[in-house]
């Protein structure tokens, strides 16, 4: 079977820009708005020769009420059929209330948890996402999906965890 990849997060972080990112090309739909994916979207992705499916997520909010918390649901589930989840968190916004409700979730399913950085678009962003320790998932993983900075390096780690 091919491993699943599921793709978690509050929403507007950048999830859909890091599946483009890994898929190669842009079929996730991005938006300045947030609430665009609804449902769970697989795509098939390769990297290094090996094939994977990574499942971008509508934005996940522990606690949300009405069609948030049916997209919330969703990425719940997501996570539930994934081999590995890669937490998407906003470097430039940093840790909320909301990332740290959806850590407890993370933590119960006992996955494999990638804590990427996202929107790490320079070195003094980058800096900062040392406070993201603070998470309690291990080291941060700075990404700037936009502009692809350490896109290489999260494949591998991906890889790596699978
Ligand atoms: P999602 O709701 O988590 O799927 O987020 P999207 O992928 O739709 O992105 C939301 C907004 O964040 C869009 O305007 C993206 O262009 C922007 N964005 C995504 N990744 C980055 C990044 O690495 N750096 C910056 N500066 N903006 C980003
Ligand atoms: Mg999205």
């Amino acid at each position: 079977p091919v491993p699943v990849v599921a793709v978690v997060g509050r929403p507007n972080v950048g999830k859909s820009t890091l599946v483009n990112r890994i898929i190669g090309r842009r079929q996730a739909v991005v938006e300045d708005k947030p609430g665009v994916t609804r449902d769970r979207v697989p795509y098939d992705a390769q990297w290094s020769g090996r094939r994977f499916t990574v499942v971008d997520t509508g934005g996940w909010e522990p606690d949300a009420k009405d069609r948030a918390a049916a997209i919330a649901a969703q990425a719940e589930i997501a996570v539930q059929t994934a081999d590995v989840v890669i937490f998407v968190v906003d470097a430039m916004v940093g840790a909320t209330d909301v990332d740290e409700k959806a850590v407890r979730m993370l933590r119960r399913s006992s996955k494999p948890v990638i804590l990427v950085a996202n929107k790490a678009d320079n070195q003094n962003i980058e800096n900062e996402t040392v406070s993201l320790w603070g998470l309690g998932l291990g080291e941060p993983f700075p990404l700037s999906a936009l502009h692809g900075r350490n896109a290489g390096d999260l494949l591998d780690k991906i890889l790596a965890a699978m």
